[in-house]
């Protein structure tokens, strides 16, 4: 099969190589859609996560063309999406719940030390039909499919949020996580969303997905803006939003983050960083701030499948340009470039 190889910073070359192997536990999909995430960028610039010879991609969806012998309830045929993460089901994280935070389940994960899904096929091991595989229904189609996985991590960083109707939310930054987190608070009930970004139809499909007030970074300072909607924080300082969700990955931000975040209120931390972003701590102290970050999902799959289903949250707006597999150098080039694009996906 043919297959894009991870072969150092800045380079992805397709190259032929052999089939995946079915196991008695596993199958194969054969890859219909694979988006590029947020992480893939870090690891096509610095090399972050993976090593040389990877095969990335780890946002699929695809047809089931073999299944082992000892799977059920998923067979040849079968339209799926698919967990990428392997987690052991023994650490201390896994045995209190936290499967997504396994202290050793990484390192074998679909493109993650396994081959990932910028290929023709790709192999999930140790499928559970609900658990690691999801059998999509009709109405949600394939490209749609392979945003369930950044739709999920949306909806754990919503979910940890947890939104009052009562409650002033500001996402700052509306790449495909932003985004869809805007999508997934209106779903859970926020009272009022305010979106932050620089690129103008970021902003325009954020108001699509309901956010009531949008921010151009490049017009205004967010800020002062958002302290002009809010009032003033507690002794005059920062802004009073209720729910601060941080997916920018912009180091100065986090720190107008919990600026902008009202005392006992809650920051959510979406974004990765490059280096180690100064930040106000004394703000978080004083302000008493609940401050976590979140990582992935646990559990999210099926709940994001049904929104999809149910039309209650949507994929497609978010879908800028897809690429075929032989072209993923220009697709990486494209994801790259906020002004242009939200999600690329590869299609093989
Ligand atoms: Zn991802
Ligand atoms: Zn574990």
């Amino acid at each position: 099969m043919k297959a894009a190889i991870f072969e150092g910073p800045e380079t992805l070359t397709v190259h032929t190589v052999a089939d995946p192997e079915c196991g008695p536990d596993d199958i194969i999909v054969k890859v219909a859609d694979c988006g590029i995430c947020g992480s893939d960028l870090h690891s096509y610039i610095e090399g972050a996560f993976v090593a040389p010879g990877q095969i990335m991609g780890h946002e699929f969806s695809g047809t089931v063309i073999e299944a082992g012998s000892r799977v059920e309830g998923v067979v040849v045929g079968d339209r799926v999406t698919a967990v990428p993460l392997t987690v052991c089901g023994r650490c201390p994280r896994c045995l209190e719940g936290s499967t997504h935070l396994c202290e050793v389940g990484l390192a074998e994960s679909v493109a993650y030390g396994l081959p990932g899904a910028f290929a023709e096929y790709v192999r999930v091991p140790n499928v559970v039909r609900g658990g690691n595989v999801h059998v999509l229904p009709a109405s949600v189609d394939d490209p749609s499919a392979a945003l369930v996985e950044p739709l999920a991590v949306a909806l754990h960083a919503a979910k940890l949020a947890d939104p009052l109707p009562t409650d002033t939310c500001v996402v700052i930054g509306l790449g495909s996580i932003g985004i869809n987190t805007v999508q997934m608070l209106k779903v859970m009930g926020a009272g009022r969303i305010i979106g932050i970004d620089v690129s103008p139809t970021r902003l325009e499909i954020a108001r699509q997905f309901g956010a009531d007030i949008t921010i151009n970074g490049r017009e205004r300072d967010p800020l002062e803006a958002v302290t002009e909607i809010t009032g003033v924080g507690a002794y005059g300082v920062g802004a009073r939003a209720d729910i601060v969700i941080e997916a920018s990955g912009v180091p100065a931000l986090l720190g107008q983050a919990i600026s902008m975040t009202r005392a006992a209120g809650k920051l959510r931390i979406a974004a990765l960083y490059e280096g180690e972003p100064p930040i106000p701590a004394n703000q978080i102290v004083q302000k008493e701030m609940s401050v976590s970050g979140t990582f992935a999902y646990k559990g999210e799959f099926g709940q994001v499948i049904e929104l999809l289903a149910a039309g209650r949250v949507q994929a497609a707006p978010v879908i800028t340009h897809t690429f075929a597999l032989d072209d993923i150098e220009q697709a990486f080039r494209t994801q790259l470039d906020k002004d242009i694009s939200i999600k690329v996906q590869v299609a093989p």
